[in-house]
């Protein structure tokens, strides 16, 4: 088993210290652990330059050493905000041997999900943004996998409002899945989703069978773990739905090469 998106107190919203995640990993029977602290080059954000890749590194390294050969280690990161800041964000990705890169869209027009939606009341033009932005990040981010699809349904469920209102958006999705395809970025199942409001991964089944029929193979899954306790959860439920989808496997990356391990 492996878990590709993990939090430790390297992430403004985590207290979790890093040899504890990787006794926790083990005691789990998870073999493999893609550490993807959150990073962002965006002034007004919580992830704003949060920790020193340089120290990032040795500490993880160090772990790596340590816990060899029964747990694996990947060094990643989830980096926010490529659309605004690509030079300074692919930059980044070049200088350092990151085992994976995360993309990720946490926010709109400078201000959290939420804060969009309360400001302009309305959900279609929110959910449409929302997709823009992930599309925008997409074209211009030397990323490997693209992080909590459809995160924006927590927010839209969170309002009291039914899923159903995400389908006016097929045409949206669509387009972002095949650009994924045509990049080779690995879609993130997010199984954090499943103890939220929502109810369902990121991105739903739905959406992933979507992604599957449209060509898509390449997956990663992530707990989005911010305490040891929470790494692996729910994959018993999750990794046999990908497995009947038809999805060949998850991917695994090593210094941002990727290959399939087959189930
Ligand atoms: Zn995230
Ligand atoms: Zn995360």
């Amino acid at each position: 088993m492996l878990d590709y998106h993990i939090h430790s107190n390297f992430s403004f919203d985590s207290k979790a210290q890093p040899r504890e995640i990787c006794k926790a990993a083990l005691s789990l029977g998870i073999e493999e652990i893609g550490i993807t602290d959150h990073f962002s080059f965006a002034p007004y954000s919580p992830n704003y330059r949060y920790f020193d890749p340089d120290v990032y590194f040795r500490v993880w390294t160090k772990l790596q050493e340590e816990f060899a050969p029964n747990l694996t280690i990947r060094i990643g990161i989830e980096l926010d905000e490529f659309a605004n800041f690509p030079m300074e964000s692919n930059e980044l990705v070049r200088n350092y041997p990151w085992d994976l890169v995360i993309g990720s869209t946490h926010d709109l027009e400078g201000g959290t999900l939420r804060t969009y939606l309360r400001k302009y009341q309305n959900q279609e033009q929110t959910i449409r943004a929302y997709y823009k932005a992930l599309t925008s990040a997409i074209e211009v981010g030397a990323f490997d996998v693209l992080a909590h699809f459809d995160l924006i349904k927590r927010y839209i469920t969170d309002e009291g409002e039914p899923l159903m209102k995400m389908n006016p958006f097929d045409s949206q999705i669509d387009s972002l899945f095949c650009l994924l395809i045509e990049k080779e970025i690995a879609l993130e199942v997010n199984t954090s989703g499943l103890q939220q409001a929502c109810r369902s991964p990121f991105p739903s089944y739905a959406l992933l069978e979507r992604f599957y029929s449209l060509g898509g193979k390449l997956i990663t899954i992530g707990s989005d773990a911010h305490k040891p306790a929470d790494l692996s959860r729910e994959f018993d439920l999750v990794l046999p739905r990908l497995q009947a989808i038809g999805f060949p496997g998850l991917v695994r990356f090593h210094q941002r090469k990727k290959r399939i391990q087959t189930w």
